[in-house]
């Protein structure tokens, strides 16, 4: 089947050696069937938006070309949170965790249901995901929010370091 979707991936990380599991994560999406890995961004070292204290995050994005639906995508980057041992505790919302992928963008989709909301509700304010994907394509589209260069010159202040 021909990979013909375009899927965009955000990646974070807090725990157990977060750089690695970023690294172990694009490989993981690369062997995913039916699906390319054609990009990824730098990694970033960024504030925790959160009230709970925790270490900073490891961030970065991936495009992917895919023939899965999004459904079928969610679910496979799912399976990848887990076996990447992603820890959390219960009822904690924006808890540090292992690993954790968000579908941020398929083609130009807009859906909410109640497992998945396209494009994800809070990519248009986060540098952390605006600036990885900005470093791949800054003209990005996001439907009904304009491009990624302008959201990104206007979102919140976030402390941000690229590391390479
Ligand atoms: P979180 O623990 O914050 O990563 O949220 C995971 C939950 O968000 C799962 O139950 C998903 O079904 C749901 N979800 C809704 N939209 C998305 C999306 N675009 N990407 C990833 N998870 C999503």
């Amino acid at each position: 089947m021909k990979a013909t979707h375009d899927a965009w991936v955000g990646l974070g990380a807090n725990l157990n050696d977060p750089r690695q599991q970023l690294l172990r994560a694009f490989e993981a999406l690369e062997a995913l069937p039916t699906t390319r890995l054609v990009a990824r961004s730098p990694l970033y070292l960024s504030e925790p938006v959160s009230d709970i204290p925790q270490d900073d995050y490891i961030n970065a994005v991936a495009r992917l070309k895919t023939a899965l639906e999004p459904l079928h995508l969610l679910d496979a980057l799912q399976d990848i949170e887990q076996k990447h041992g992603r820890q959390r505790i219960a009822g904690v919302v924006n808890g540090p965790r292992t690993l954790d992928l968000d579908l941020l963008l398929y083609d130009d989709r807009i859906m909410d249901t109640s497992r998945l909301t396209l494009p994800h509700p809070r990519m248009t304010a986060r540098r952390f995901v605006l600036q990885p994907m900005a470093d791949i394509d800054p003209r990005q589209r996001i439907p009904g929010a304009g491009t990624v260069g302008a959201l990104l010159a206007n979102a919140p202040e976030l402390r941000l370091q690229r590391l390479d």
